[in-house]
C-alpha cells in the first residue's frame, strides 16, 4: 500500500545544530544534508543520536569523508563517483549504501543518470563489492501544482522494478527497494506514488 513503510529523512541543510537538536527531540531519527563539509561540522556535535543521509551532489574529492560519516548516499550519478566509493568504503572496511539519482524529467540543469541509461549504468555498478545499492532517487522540477510532476514519480517506481532482477541478481542478498523522492512541495503525490523516502527541508525546519 503506499505509504505503508515512509521514512522521513529531516533536510537540515539551512537548519542550526540547535534546531536539529530540536528535531531529535520531537523524533527525527535522519538528517539530509547536501554538503559534505556541513555535514562534516554538524556530525562532530550531534554524532549518531541520528543518521546522515548525503542527498546533494558529491564530488570525487569529497568522497573519503562522505564514506566515514553517510549511512546512505543519494546522489550517485556517474561510475567514476561509485569507483571512489567503493575504494574509500574498502579502505575502512565499510559497505556504503548507496542510492543511484535519476533524472527522470530530463531537465539539463539536473544532475542523475537518464532513465535510457539507467540499466546499462547499474549493470556495471553493481559489480562493485564495498557498495550495496539499495534503490533510486529522483529530484522532480519545481512547479506550482504537484500533480504534474506525478508522472516523474511514476516513472522512477517502474524503473525501479525493472531494474529489480539486475540488482538482486548480481550483487546477492541485497535489498534493492527504496524510493527517496518527495519533497515539502510534492511529497504526497510522491508518496501516493510509491514513495519511501521522503526528503523534507522547509516544512521542518522554516518558521
Ligand atoms: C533541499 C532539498 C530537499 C528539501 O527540500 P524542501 O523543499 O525544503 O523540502 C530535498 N532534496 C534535495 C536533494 C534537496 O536539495
Amino acid at each position: 500500500m503506499p505509504g505503508d513503510k515512509v521514512k522521513l529523512i529531516a533536510v537540515s541543510k539551512e537548519a542550526s545544530v540547535a534546531h536539529m537538536e530540536e528535531a531529535i527531540s520531537a523524533g527525527v531519527i535522519a538528517f539530509g544534508e547536501n554538503r559534505v563539509q556541513d555535514a562534516i561540522l554538524k556530525h562532530r556535535v550531534i554524532g549518531d543520536r541520528a543518521q546522515w543521509h548525503l542527498i546533494g551532489h558529491l564530488q570525487t574529492n569529497k568522497t573519503r569523508d562522505a564514506v566515514k560519516i553517510f549511512s546512505l548516499i543519494h546522489s550517485v550519478d556517474s561510475l567514476k563517483l561509485v569507483q571512489e566509493i567503493d575504494k574509500e568504503a574498502s579502505r575502512i572496511g565499510k559497505r556504503q549504501n548507496i542510492l543511484v539519482q535519476v533524472n527522470a524529467s530530463g531537465e539539463k540543469s539536473k544532475f542523475g543518470i537518464s532513465p535510457m541509461e539507467l540499466m546499462g549504468f547499474l549493470k556495471e555498478a553493481v559489480l562493485y563489492s564495498n557498495i550495496n545499492i539499495t534503490g533510486l532517487m529522483t529530484i522532480a522540477p519545481e512547479v506550482e501544482d504537484a500533480e504534474s510532476v506525478r508522472p516523474y514519480f511514476n516513472a522512477l517506481r517502474e524503473l525501479l522494478a525493472k531494474t529489480k532482477p539486475i540488482v538482486e541478481g548480481i550483487a546477492n542478498g541485497t535489498e534493492y527497494s527504496n524510493l527517496s523522492m518527495g519533497m515539502t512541495n510534492d511529497f504526497e503525490v510522491a508518496i501516493s506514488e510509491g514513495s519511501n523516502m521522503v526528503r523534507i527541508g522547509r516544512a521542518i525546519f522554516s518558521k
